[in-house]
Formats: structure tokens, C-alpha cells, sequence
């Protein structure tokens, strides 16, 4: 708990939320949304369902990749005004993927800038990257997150910078593009990939094995190309 001293300029509380199943969410968590004067959040109709199984209602405002610097002058001049701001993306952490990290910077400089008494604190949970690294079966002491891939520009640049790393690599990608970042993997001869797929939902999923092995996994089970994907490279 802050001081009223560390918080007399407001409080940012950075929230995560579930990657897929609602029951993975803090007492911490709920109770921040449920004090804090408004929630911010990267699509308001997604937290509203998360809001409306806790039975907790708040005013709701949209940051989102498109919005956030706009919006962070606007939850500055809140903040300022000693409101307690509450940000969540649609799932897991803010910031790691989604938006989050600019507001934080910004929000950041103007407390160093004029000394203001803002408390900004993390209130941790889930995210796609741990929750897939914690049943990989991997060592994973030490490991790169690159997140999404460039689509065009960099894309060749990362595939290789990928096969050359002798740690893993760990990346997000849609159902759209697994197959083509599989067949990309295969032509770069990394030997093993493993695929943590709909993590916490009903049909979560852990493959491994190589390119090749994935691709006929997919290709034999097309009803499998849906939903998130976490991609591990380990060699
Ligand atoms: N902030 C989120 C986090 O902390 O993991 C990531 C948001 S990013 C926009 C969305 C991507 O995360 C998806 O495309 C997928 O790669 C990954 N992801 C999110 N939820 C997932 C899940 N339940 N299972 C597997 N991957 C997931």
C-alpha cells in the first residue's frame, strides 16, 4: 500500500488480466479495478466480461496501440488530479505486446519533470510468454522474447538472427502466419520448435518437434490452426 504521500498525484496501476481463462486473475488485481476511480483498457467490450463475471462496475475509457499517446496526456491530467487510473490490455500483461509502455514512459518523464507524487505500480499476473515457457519443459534460464515478427521489413533479418541464437527464442503469432513461420523456420533447418497453443482455454494445446514435424501436425489436424500461438525456437 502507497502512502497518501507517494500517491498525492494519483496512482497508475498496471494491471494484468487472463489469457484465455477468466478464473486466472489476482485478489490484487480485482480489488485494484474495483477501487480505482476508471479503467483503461486496449478494447472496453473484452474487460467488460471479465468485469461483469466479478460483478464489478467502473467507467470504462479505450487506450489502445492507436490512442495511447493521445490518451496518456488526458490520464496525466487525471493523475495530477489525484485519480487512481487503472490500465489493462485485452489479455495478460500491458506492455509486453500490447500497449502500455508509452503511457508508462510518459507518465514516467512528467513525474521526474515536476517532482509529482504519482505512484506507479505493477500488479502482475498472466502472460502468454511465462505461462508457455512453464510447460515447454525447456530450459529457460536464460531466453530471448522478440514477440510478434516484422511482417516485411526485418522479417529475414530476425529469422536469422533467430537461427543463429543458442538460447531460445520465444515468439507470439496469429493463426494466420504460423504456417508460413513454420515453413521459414524449416528453410533456416532450426531443428526444434515447440507450440503452446489456446493456453488456459479448453482446447490449450503443446507441440513440439521439428518445422517439418509441426507443419504435417497442422496440416493433419487443420482445425488446430486457430486461435494464439506461442512459438518457442530452442536450437
Ligand atoms: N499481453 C499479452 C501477454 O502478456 O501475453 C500478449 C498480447 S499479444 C497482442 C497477443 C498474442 O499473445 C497472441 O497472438 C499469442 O501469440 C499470444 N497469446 C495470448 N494469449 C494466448 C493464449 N491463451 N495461448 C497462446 N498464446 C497466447
Amino acid at each position: 500500500m502507497g502512502t497518501p504521500f507517494d500517491t498525492a498525484h494519483g496512482k497508475l496501476s498496471i494491471v494484468a488480466t487472463p489469457i484465455g481463462n477468466l478464473e486466472d486473475i489476482t485478489l490484487r488485481a480485482l480489488r485494484t479495478m474495483k477501487e480505482c476511480d476508471v479503467i483503461y483498457a486496449e478494447d472496453t467490450r473484452v474487460i467488460a466480461k471479465l468485469l461483469a463475471r466479478y460483478e464489478i462496475k467502473k467507467p470504462l475509457q479505450r487506450l489502445d496501440a492507436a490512442t495511447e499517446i493521445k490518451k496518456a496526456d488526458e490520464i496525466i491530467v487525471r493523475l495530477e488530479a489525484g485519480e487512481h487510473i487503472a490500465l489493462v490490455s485485452d489479455a495478460g500483461t500491458p506492455g509486453i505486446s500490447d500497449p502500455g509502455s508509452r503511457l508508462v514512459a510518459r507518465v514516467r518523464e512528467q513525474v521526474k519533470m515536476f517532482n509529482l507524487f504519482t505512484k506507479i505500480e505493477a500488479i502482475p499476473g498472466a502472460s502468454a510468454l511465462t505461462a508457455a515457457l512453464s510447460i515447454a519443459g525447456l530450459d529457460a534460464t536464460n531466453f530471448t522474447f522478440l514477440g510478434f515478427l516484422p511482417h516485411k521489413k526485418g522479417r529475414q533479418t530476425a529469422l536469422k538472427k533467430i537461427a543463429l541464437s543458442e538460447i531460445p527464442v520465444i515468439l507470439y503469432e496469429s493463426p494466420h502466419r504460423i504456417l508460413k513461420l513454420l515453413k521459414e523456420l524449416e528453410v533456416l533447418e532450426i531443428s526444434h520448435v515447440t507450440i503452446a497453443r489456446e493456453l488456459t482455454k479448453i482446447h490449450e494445446e503443446v507441440v513440439d518437434g521439428s518445422p517439418e514435424e509441426m507443419l504435417a501436425h497442422f496440416t493433419a489436424h487443420s482445425e488446430a490452426v486457430r486461435g494464439e500461438f506461442v512459438v518457442i525456437v530452442s536450437s
